[in-house]
């Protein structure tokens, strides 16, 4: 076992604060890794304060992890000591049922264990995230980062960034769709810059109007305040797919209205209390209301890769570790610009 340094929530209320705990030693397929950078997601903060349910303390959050490896296993292949390497929001699945064997682990029917808070198959317990120094891996669940990317701005494209690639890929969002994204934070701005990189029209829709002038550098075309009943009604029948980030409860059927014909809304967002969706919304145009999780480890991969080869990374404002608590906080007010990543030098 290797004593770690990390950072915990004690329990759903109070602060994270400083924790050691053990990680398994290195088997022969397995990486371990010295966490540089980690991401700070708003999942982290749902699970935190257990908005969700399920949480086990002390629970050490982090799944946007990006270093440079210390030790492979005997049987590792793809990693050799100094190479970067990348741990997303999946550290195990069965690897033998249908959705596995498709690469959508996220989907493994025998349950797959998330990279904070799971059940650890092997060392028994639950598995500790990213907010520590270093992590020990399967081989098959850590990703290749290029080496030509700023490594702070690779982390968040470990949840943000596939959680918004995959539903993009999946309804093959591109030239000749209108495309909205709701709630300008750590999803939204990835899903902004994917969007338009795939050349798709993008409009963002937000609740702060300050946010207007990032949204278009960021890539966004038009820019809409969600506040504004006026400009909401002019968007009335207008988008192809929208992408719904929003992590607090909020009316969907608002923005239902703004589908087109056919059209689709992927939720994304996950608020911890149930919306009421009318009927109504969805039967007059045909319209679909969907979800979309993550993404497999192949998908991952491919975003990483294709991130690399066009020079598409997050937003980010590096912090030191005892600043997460702010960070949780701004958060909640949607003050992130837009994404929080943990310098882990500052541990
Ligand atoms: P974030 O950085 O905090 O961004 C959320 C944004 O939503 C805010 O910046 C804000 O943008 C908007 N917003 C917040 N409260 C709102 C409200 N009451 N009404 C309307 N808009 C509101 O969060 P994130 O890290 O991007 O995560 C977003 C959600 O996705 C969370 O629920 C998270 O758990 C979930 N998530 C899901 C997956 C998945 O696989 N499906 C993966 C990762 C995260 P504006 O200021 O622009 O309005
Ligand atoms: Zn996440
Ligand atoms: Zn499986």
């Amino acid at each position: 076992m290797t004593t770690t340094k990390g950072y915990a929530a004690k329990a759903a209320t109070g602060p994270l604060g400083p924790f050691t705990f053990e990680r398994r030693e290195v088997g022969p397929k397995d990486v371990q890794f010295e966490i540089l950078f980690c991401g700070v997601c708003h999942s982290d903060l749902h699970m935190a304060k257990n908005e969700w349910g399920g949480t086990n303390y002390p629970m050490v959050p982090g799944h946007e992890i990006v270093g440079r490896v210390t030790k492979v296993g005997a049987e590792v292949k793809k990693f050799k000591v100094g190479d970067l390497a990348g741990v997303g929001c999946l550290v195990d699945s069965c690897r033998e049922c249908d959705n596995c064997k498709k690469g959508l682990e996220q989907f493994c029917r025998n349950g797959s264990t998330g990279t904070y808070n799971g059940k650890d198959k092997i060392s028994g317990g639950f598995t500790y995230g990213g907010y520590s120094n270093q992590i020990v891996a399967t081989e098959e669940f850590v990703l290749k980062i290029s080496e030509k990317l700023p490594l702070s701005g690779v982390a968040p494209l470990l949840c943000a960034g596939i959680t918004t690639y995959s539903p993009l890929r999946h309804w093959k969002v591109g030239k000749g769709h209108k495309l909205a994204v709701v709630g300008l934070g750590g999803l939204g701005h990835m899903a902004v810059k994917l969007g338009a990189s795939f050349g798709a029209e993008v409009t963002m829709l937000s609740t702060s109007p300050e946010k207007e002038i990032d949204a278009k550098k960021l890539g966004a075309h038009h820019f809409a305040l969600t506040k504004d009943a006026e400009q909401l009604k002019a968007l009335t029948g207008k988008f192809d797919f929208i992408i719904d980030t929003v992590s607090a409860p909020h009316n969907y059927n608002q923005y239902l209205n703004m589908l087109n014909t056919d059209g689709v809304m992927i939720c994304v967002g996950a608020p911890p209390t149930p919306s009421e969706i009318m009927a109504f919304s969805l039967i007059g145009g045909r319209k679909s209301l969907a979800g979309s999780l993550i993404g497999g480890l192949p998908e991952t991969q491919e975003m990483l890769d294709y991130c690399a080869e066009h020079n598409i990374v997050s937003e980010v404002e590096v912090i030191a570790m005892d600043y997460v608590n702010t960070a949780y906080e701004r958060m909640l007010a949607g003050d992130v610009k837009y994404r929080f990543v943990i310098d882990m030098a500052t541990l």
